[in-house]
């Protein structure tokens, strides 16, 4: 079994993050397999070099070894851009020029209705009509959406904890809508480089937290389109604060970092996401 902690350096690892990574990490170790840390800095007008060197001392701190180099997302944006090209070749990309505003206008067409999906609004298809030129390469700083229509309307399967879980590539037009995959800022997505470097790194079983349970499917559609393994998904439950809310990376209040200065051991974090000690 092969696991990883792909954390965004963009603030203090808090309570959620230890879980992700002690669970990931015990998985691996319990299996006689490997751990692996990824740093998913593509968007670097909020990651810190600060925050990145404080994940990997809190994650010593709590005792977790990590196995090979750890790999950043910001030094492979050409193997990123090796796929968008590859996809824009192939016809499955348009650019979108559309605003959010644009957007929320669209859906607010009466016979419309705003949807939200796992990557948020639903996005019309008011830009799939645009002339695409596929011989040239698509510009680096466009936004780029998937048209989902371009894909074989299949039925995709996964293993979400111990669970077949399986959709249409209709069901995700309909659920998500057209996603991004290059964005303007960081030029590629979450979704893509996620992907990407999930199959690079021969990543068996992906651990995360309940929140990314939804974006699995897109997931799982692009390792289809891109003829990547699909791994084994365990999304393990949100940790949340007292009044039940989700932790938030803003929210310092359960940073790791502060549980240490309190005096906290790495077993009292243990147990505090529920763990074993
Ligand atoms: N980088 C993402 C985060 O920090 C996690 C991605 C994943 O585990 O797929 O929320």
């Amino acid at each position: 079994m092969i696991t990883r902690f792909a954390p965004s350096p963009t603030g203090p690892l808090h309570l959620g993050h230890a879980y992700s990574a002690l669970l990931a990490h015990d998985m691996a170790r319990a299996s006689g397999g490997q751990f692996l840390l990824r740093i998913e800095d593509i968007d670097q007008t909020r990651a810190r070099p600060a925050w990145e060197a404080q994940i990997y001392d809190d994650l010593r701190w709590l005792g977790l070894t990590w196995d090979g180099p750890v790999w950043r997302q910001s030094d492979r944006m050409e193997s990123y851009y090796k796929v968008i090209d590859d996809l824009w070749q192939r016809g499955h990309l348009y650019i979108c020029t559309c605003t959010r505003r644009d957007i929320q206008d669209a859906l607010n067409a009466p016979q419309e209705g705003a949807a939200f999906g796992p990557d948020g609004l639903i996005y019309p298809g008011t830009c799939k009509h645009r002339r695409r030129d596929i011989n040239r390469p698509p510009p680096r700083d466009a936004v780029l959406r998937l048209e989902i229509a371009t894909l074989e309307d299949i039925t995709l399967t996964f293993v979400n904890n111990g669970l077949q879980v399986a959709f249409t590539t209709d069901d995700l037009h309909q659920s998500v809508g057209d996603f991004v995959i290059g964005r303007k800022d960081s030029g590629t997505s979450y979704h893509l480089s996620v992907v990407i470097d999930d199959a690079a790194q021969g990543i068996t079983d992906v651990v995360r937290g309940a929140d990314l349970a939804d974006a699995t499917q897109i997931h799982v559609a692009l390792q289809h389109l891109l003829g990547l393994p699909t791994p084994t998904y365990h999304h393990h439950k949100l940790i949340r604060d007292e009044n039940g809310k989700r932790l938030a990376k803003r929210d310092d209040a359960k940073a790791i970092a502060k549980f240490r200065a309190e005096g906290a051991t790495p077993a009292d974090i243990r147990q505090m996401v529920g763990l074993a000690p």
